[in-house]
């Protein structure tokens, strides 16, 4: 991304301010980061969920951004020794924004971050989220019932709350009571009581949700589940004619069951009280103007039809363009929904159901798994094959028994293809703890491979850095080099030594023409094309 020059000389800091953030909403950032460090300050956005320098604040500015901003946020402008929080609310480029500003001393100076909260999505309806056509009917069906639990549950930052108000939102009719409890209230909605949780003055979220009770509610949401007083008022909320909607920090619908037994939960409550659990995750979504068609790879071919029983012979891949940000723009969720079956509440209520078997039900059936959800995005070009790989947990064994037969069937090449896949170079960083493993084979391979063809060489160390050169190799230059040095290997045997002298330095000399190591990838500011912010 290029970076943004202000010029602090001529434009008031009020402006500075206003532009920053007007930027950030415009490129749907989520959270604006002020970062103080020796020489300057940064400021940095992250954008559908990667960080990005968007420009340097010289250090004499630093001080007078910042007092800004936490004037802004209602903050204490003369502290800065302790932590502060704020809020700004108002109303940039016509839309309504909400942010939430946090202040932090560091060492070198205050780092101060805002959070932009933005739930327009939820207002455009469920139908926009992103759901497949068979998931959106499970929770057509789920919202009809008016009575039991219903959880949306992923990690910190998936979207569960855009969800949630979705369905609320939904929901929303004057002749139901809906009251909320939230920590905090994340977003106005028209015709809805929201209660604010606060902690320090003793209202939590279970003792807001007893005076609730009392407050003839039809639909309850509660802002997040996260401990076992707080579930059992929810469960029991269910289980006396409420509609209770919250969210829960877990990876999978399975996970979700395990958790809430967890609580101290009774069994045959919560198999009562559950309709529906909701899993999801966020990947990015890939740009509509630039992605381009690639055909699939043997491995994920693989995947494919495992998973989906789908022969995919193409997938799309990043390209990048002025309009996107390194091929990407936005980002879409990804689903797991569970309708729970009557067959199901009986296995949740029998104490003595075995893991593997609830596992089973679970998945049986019309569940579409997360990964599968995804995948089909992957189908339908909505995103790719790397991101899902590094956002969905794929399963460990599935995984396992399907590299491991590519490799059987094709072991030289496959080699190649997994170099392929493990570089990052649509700028997706590499999930390292589901490929570090596979990576040291691979080098361990590649290494071996090299070394058996040209044998040993004493003028050749294999050293680590040789071995990064050998890895970044494109497929091409990879299988043309070891082309060349099988040619060498069959002159070598054929002249049986005679010049063996003569051709080891030639061999040594292709070896030395292709170390193109690949640069660091900075991110420098191209000053060449200064934005023309200031200047509007
Ligand atoms: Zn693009």
């Amino acid at each position: 991304m290029i970076m943004t020059e202000y010029d602090f000389v001529k434009m008031p800091i009020v402006d500075i301010v206003n532009r920053i953030i007007l930027f950030a909403s415009k490129h749907k950032a989520s959270d604006i980061h002020f970062d103080p460090r020796e020489d300057c300050c940064m400021i940095r956005m992250r954008i559908d969920g990667k960080l990005q320098n968007h420009c340097k604040v010289p250090k004499m500015y630093e001080k007078n951004l910042a007092t800004r901003v936490k004037l802004i946020s209602k903050m204490n402008i003369t502290e800065t020794r302790v932590p502060q929080d704020g809020a700004i609310k108002g109303i940039v480029d016509g839309r309504e924004l909400d942010m939430r500003v946090s202040a932090l001393p560091t060492n070198e100076g205050e780092k101060i971050v805002i959070r932009l909260l933005d739930y327009s999505n939820s207002l455009d309806g469920i139908e926009s989220l992103g759901f497949m056509p068979n998931n959106l009917k499970k929770i057509e069906r789920l919202l009809d019932i008016p009575n039991g639990i219903i959880l949306v549950t992923g990690a910190t930052g998936s979207g569960k709350s855009t969800t949630s108000y979705a369905m609320l939102s939904a929901l929303n009719k004057e002749d139901t009571n809906i009251i909320t409890v939230e920590d905090p209230v994340e977003m106005n909605i028209e015709g809805i009581n929201q209660v604010h949780v606060n902690a320090e003055i003793g209202l939590t979220f279970a003792s807001a949700l007893r005076s609730i009770l009392r407050q003839d509610p039809d639909i309850i949401l509660i802002g997040e589940i996260r401990d076992s007083e707080t579930a059992q008022i929810a469960v029991r909320a269910a289980i006396t004619g409420h509609l209770v909607l919250s969210t829960i920090h877990t990876n999978n619908a399975l996970a979700t069951i395990e958790r809430l037994l967890d609580m101290n939960v009774e069994r045959y409550l919560l198999a009562t009280a559950l309709n529906g659990i909701i899993s999801q995750k966020l990947a990015r979504t890939l740009c509509v103007d630039c992605k381009k068609k690639r055909p699939t790879t043997d491995y994920e071919k693989k995947i494919f039809k495992t998973m989906l029983d789908m022969d995919v012979k193409e997938v799309y891949e990043p390209v990048g363009c002025p309009k996107c940000n390194r091929g990407f723009r936005g980002r879409t969720a990804l689903h797991e929904v569970l309708y729970i079956t009557d067959r199901l509440r009986e296995m949740i209520s029998d104490e003595n159901i075995d893991k593997e078997v609830l596992k089973q039900e679970v998945y049986s059936g019309d569940t579409t798994t997360l990964l599968q959800d995804a995948l089909l995005k992957v189908v339908e070009g909505y995103t790719t094959f790397k991101e899902v790989y590094k956002v969905v947990d794929i399963d460990f064994d599935l995984e396992r028994s399907i590299r491991k037969t590519v490799r059987e069937e094709e072991r030289e090449k496959a080699k190649t293809e997994e170099l392929e896949l493990i570089d990052g170079d649509d700028g997706v960083e590499v999930d390292l703890n589901n490929m570090i493993a596979d990576m040291d084979e691979i080098r361990e391979k590649a290494k071996m491979d090299v070394q058996r063809k040209i044998k040993k060489k004493k003028a050749l160390h294999f050293d680590d850095s040789n071995m990064v050169v050998i890895n970044s190799y494109e497929g091409d230059n990879l299988e043309e080099y070891k082309k060349k040095l099988e040619e060498e290997e069959k002159k070598l045997k054929e002249e049986k030594g005679k010049k063996k002298e003569s051709i080891l330095t030639r061999k040594i000399e292709i070896k030395k023409e292709e170390p193109k190591k690949e640069e660091p990838k900075k991110e420098e500011p191209k000053k060449e094309e200064p934005k023309k912010e200031e200047k509007k």
